[in-house]
């Protein structure tokens, strides 16, 4: 599988990566921050509990069903979807900030989510990040060895159906080795 080439004429200053759970989002986006901290990367709202090591205001705010009602209530979402018995969502503000002062904003969100961001921002740019193939990201999502069997299994059931989606994103990217993807997504998110 190859990795689709980038149009030479696209000027993102949104980017957004999605792609099924357990492919390595997370890990090729900390790892490009770790080389290029000037990208900013949007922190999200989650009704998840936080993981071993997560902590609020940093990988999320992790916040209650009544303070998450709130934030869509007053439209301080961007988008926000509802992933595997939990709700997610992108804070409006801190995105618009940025992006007024020229800052390239990456937002890691899923499929959902990154549909709403389509038909709100035009120009934002739906990076997909693909598996190797779907064994790999069986191994992967079991292998994470933090989640009970049942939240294993909608979380595969979930990646069945968003790898179905890549055609509707501009640029796809085939996470064989992390240096590579956060190398070739950098090149995305920087070009302003
Ligand atoms: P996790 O619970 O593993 O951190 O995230 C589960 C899924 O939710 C991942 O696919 C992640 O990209 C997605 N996600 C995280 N934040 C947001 C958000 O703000 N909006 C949407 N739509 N999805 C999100």
């Amino acid at each position: 599988r190859g990795t689709t080439p980038v149009p030479p004429d696209v000027r993102p200053r949104l980017t957004v990566l999605s792609g099924p759970s357990g492919v390595g989002k997370s890990t090729v986006v900390a790892h490009m921050r770790k080389v290029h901290p000037e990208v900013w990367l949007s922190v999200s709202a989650t009704t998840r509990k936080p993981r071993p090591g997560e902590k609020h205001g940093v990988h999320y705010f992790f916040v209650s069903d009544d303070e998450m009602d709130k934030l869509i209530a007053n439209g301080e979402l961007l988008e926000w979807a509802e992933f595997a018995g939990n709700r997610y969502g992108t804070p409006r503000a801190a995105v618009t900030e940025h992006l007024e002062s020229g800052v390239p904003v990456l937002l890691e969100i899923d499929l959902q989510g990154a549909r709403q961001v389509r038909e709100s921002m035009k120009d934002a740019l739906l990076v997909f990040l693909a598996p190797p193939s779907w064994e790999e990201l069986v191994r992967r999502l079991t292998g994470r060895g933090t989640e009970p069997p049942e939240v294993i299994e909608r979380r595969l059931d979930a990646a069945r159906v968003e790898l179905e989606a890549e055609p509707e994103f501009d640029v796809t990217l085939v996470n064989t080795s992390v240096e590579d993807v956060a190398r070739e997504l950098l090149a995305l998110v920087a070009v302003v």
